[in-house]
């Protein structure tokens, strides 16, 4: 079995909107960092094709679908202030979920043994019905209705780690216990996207298989490591998942001013180290990360960079970080427990 496949289309960079955060240069900037520090020529580069209609359709209304082509097809308009299209954006989602779908059937087929699909625009905050916060279709729900539905996978895990709430994803898969579905994120109360309190923990069926965890502003490496390893992961292994996908945002990082959180790239390491185990432990490695947020640059690239050394087993950071926890995050921990 190969090591660790980097999904990447140089035609991420066509959905181009001047002056948005969300920008092709988040992607450049990664890849020329990959090469300058040789883990490039440690992974194998893997070209996915656009995702089909009906790869889309398996979490997305045909009306969102429809939309989203129609706009696109244009030539330029918006879905809100933030979500906005040129006449690629259509064709670039399509190949932002064809490349999440592909990073899991690598790893499903035992081509590779873990996947980083670094591909644009995010997808995290799109929900069965609306584009909204820079992302059109939801990414990472898409694959994980393929593996379900095309590959037979009957359990899947999604860590979103993004600083961001993950509503779309939550909404999609709000109903099921098929999908034990985390987010950890900056508190929703005063921050985009409003959304993603503890309370809110599935439905029906589906009921306690969502989780949210709300961190303080401030909240760093040893914050995200204490609730990930006190919480999280033991969830984890109760559920017992086949198949573990991360979304990953790198706007939790102590320079991207976008959000108030203060991880930084060895944050980023230890936790991708952690799942790194976890899934050797628990899914015979079948790990995938995709990438969502992460605006700053520099943080980006070397949290990408962190993050795909830990795939390869290349990290030097290991499993534990050290520093100070906030008392809010002694207390949502206490939540939580009494919660789930
Ligand atoms: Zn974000």
């Amino acid at each position: 079995m190969n090591g660790t496949a980097l999904i990447y289309h140089k035609d991420y960079l066509l959905h181009d909107i001047p002056f948005h955060p969300e920008r092709k240069e988040r992607l450049i900037a990664t890849l020329n960092y990959f090469e300058k520090t040789g883990v490039l020529k440690r992974v194998d580069i893997i070209t996915p094709n656009i995702a089909e209609e009906k790869d889309i359709l398996r979490v997305h209304s045909k009306n969102l679908l429809e939309k989203i082509k129609e706009i696109s097809l244009k030539g330029r308009g918006s879905i809100d202030v933030d979500t906005l299209l040129n006449s690629h954006t259509y064709k670039v989602a399509l190949l932002a979920a064809g490349g999440v779908i592909l990073a899991a059937d690598l790893v499903l087929r035992g081509e590779y043994k873990n996947s980083f699909a670094l591909i644009r625009p995010p997808g995290h905050h799109a929900t069965i019905e609306h584009a909204m916060g820079f992302c059109y279709f939801n990414n990472v729900a898409i694959a994980v209705n393929y593996l379900r539905e095309v590959c037979n996978i009957k359990r899947v895990c999604i860590m979103d780690w993004d600083a961001h709430a993950a509503n779309g994803t939550m909404d999609i898969f709000y109903k099921t216990r098929d999908v034990f579905n985390i987010s950890i994120h900056q508190d929703p109360s005063f921050f985009y996207p409003g959304t993603g309190f503890i309370e809110q923990s599935g439905e029906g069926e589906g009921k306690g298989y969502t989780i949210n965890i709300p961190m303080e502003e401030g909240a760093s490496n040893n914050d995200y490591y204490c609730l990930l390893k006190e919480f999280v992961i033991p969830k984890i292994k109760e559920f017992n998942p086949e198949f573990i996908i991360i979304s990953s945002g790198c706007d939790s990082h102590k320079d991207d001013n976008i959000s108030s959180l203060c991880l930084n790239e060895e944050g980023y390491a230890v936790m991708s180290n952690l799942f790194v185990t976890l899934s050797e432990e628990l899914c015979q490695g079948r790990l995938v990360i995709a990438l969502e947020g992460g605006y700053n640059l520099e943080a980006l690239v070397h949290s990408n960079y962190e993050i795909v050394r830990s795939l390869l087993g290349e990290s030097e950071y290991g499993n534990k970080t050290k520093g100070d926890i906030l008392n809010s995050t002694y207390n949502t921990l206490k939540k939580l427990q009494n919660i789930f």
